[in-house]
């Protein structure tokens, strides 16, 4: 009986393990059929659809080739930025597609953002000065600071510019005129702006070329701005690191065309050029101001100047620059009594005896709704 039992239970649980055995052979087949139906759906899901190929020269050069015409034009001028290894670029907007754009970041920046220091001495406060007060200084008199050597109250009065009394010599010796950059940068550090920039009382400076210059790099970065006077670099005994044994060479930019100078790079030149540091280190190196700063920058810090031909001076023939790309310009000068005729060829609302220096011309071109410009430009007075 037991035994029979026990039989009856062995058929039955090799009925149940057949029974499983086949099922799972049935599913697994239909698993093997439906297969190749799941695979496409599954690819439908995961991959990425297909796309267009775009070819590089089709897509819009990045930055600067967007940004608009002006700005594209003073970035463009041909500036020349000497590499460490004696090597150039030249950032160029030649055939549009070669447009390169400047590397690293760049800066939102203000119009209060930059410092303008303009060496004066008091003899040139009528003759110099209050052109440039009645043009470009007007359009900037919070940024603009004057630094000069003597007492004109009246003046600040009246025109209610910035006018910084350096206390510094009046006579144009190395030493006055190093005494006067020392101020103008203790005076820039103090100011917390982001650009320092340096012109002479006889520069125009088109200010927004400069702020789209100053624009197209960033503060925080090394930047030492202008245009060498001479086509090779200076050479000096070497008394700041050494006992004047050896020389060194290195670029200025000339301070008669005026130049600019970051906010981080201006910090760093600090142990040689604040409190009264530039004096010294001018006396050591027996330059003068601009090539003080220079060898700072260059010889001491080992940053290099960044060659623009957008700043100009009267030691080079204004004449030639192009009637077209004037405005576009830094800054610009005039020939003084030894070079009066040299000056920018613009024409507009005066005449070369009106306006001899050509920055009331100028300066009408760039704001002429200004009180005293004439409203109705002739179109070309000499
Ligand atoms: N300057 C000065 N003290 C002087 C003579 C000139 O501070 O005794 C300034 C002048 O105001 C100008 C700069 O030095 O900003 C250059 O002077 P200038 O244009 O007469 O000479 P150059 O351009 O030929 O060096
Ligand atoms: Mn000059």
């Amino acid at each position: 009986m037991l035994l029979r039992q026990a039989v009856r239970m062995h058929v039955a649980s090799v009925g149940v393990t057949k029974f499983c055995f086949l099922f799972s052979l049935a599913f697994c087949g239909l698993l093997l059929l439906l297969i190749p139906t799941l695979r496409p759906l599954a690819r439908q899901v995961e991959l990425p659809q297909p796309r267009a190929y775009v070819r590089p020269a089709q897509m819009p050069p990045p930055q600067l080739a967007v940004a608009p015409v002006s700005q594209a034009h003073a970035v463009a001028a041909t500036e020349l930025h000497r590499r460490r290894n004696n090597t150039t670029a030249v950032w160029t907007d030649s055939e549009g597609a070669a447009f390169s754009t400047r590397p690293g970041p760049r800066d939102q920046l203000e119009e209060q953002d930059v410092f303008i220091a303009v060496k004066t001495t008091r003899k040139y406060h009528k003759s110099r000065l209050e052109l440039l007060i009645q043009t470009w200084v007007s359009r900037a008199k919070e940024q603009t600071f004057i630094f000069t050597d003597g007492e004109d109250k009246e003046l600040r009065l009246r025109t209610g510019v910035n006018i910084i009394n350096t206390n510094c010599s009046a006579a144009h010796t190395r030493q006055a005129l190093c005494c006067k950059m020392s101020v103008e940068y203790d005076k820039f550090i103090e100011s917390r702006k982001k650009w320092f920039c340096h012109v002479d009382d006889d520069n125009y400076v088109i200010l927004p070329s400069l702020h789209r210059l100053l624009s197209s790099f960033h503060h925080s970065q090394d930047v030492y701005l202008g245009r060498p006077s001479l086509d090779h670099p200076i050479e000096a005994a070497e008394r700041v690191k050494s006992d004047g044994s050896v020389s060194v060479r290195f670029w200025f930019a000339t301070g008669g065309a005026g130049f600019c100078i970051s906010r981080g790079l201006a910090l760093k030149m600090s142990p040689w050029a604040s409190l009264g540091n530039f004096i010294s280190t001018a006396e050591k190196i027996r330059l003068p101001d601009d090539c003080t700063v220079g060898y700072i920058i260059e010889a001491l810090l080992e940053v290099t100047l960044t060659h623009s031909h957008l700043f100009h001076s009267h030691l080079e023939n204004l004449q030639r620059l192009p009637g077209v790309s004037v405005l576009e310009q830094v800054t610009l000068s005039y020939g003084g009594l030894e070079n009066r005729r040299n000056v920018v060829s613009v024409g507009g609302a005066f005449t070369l005896a009106e306006d001899p220096t050509r920055f009331k011309t100028i300066h009408c071109l760039l704001y002429p709704h200004t009180a005293w410009c004439p409203q109705t430009v002739a179109p070309s007075k000499p």
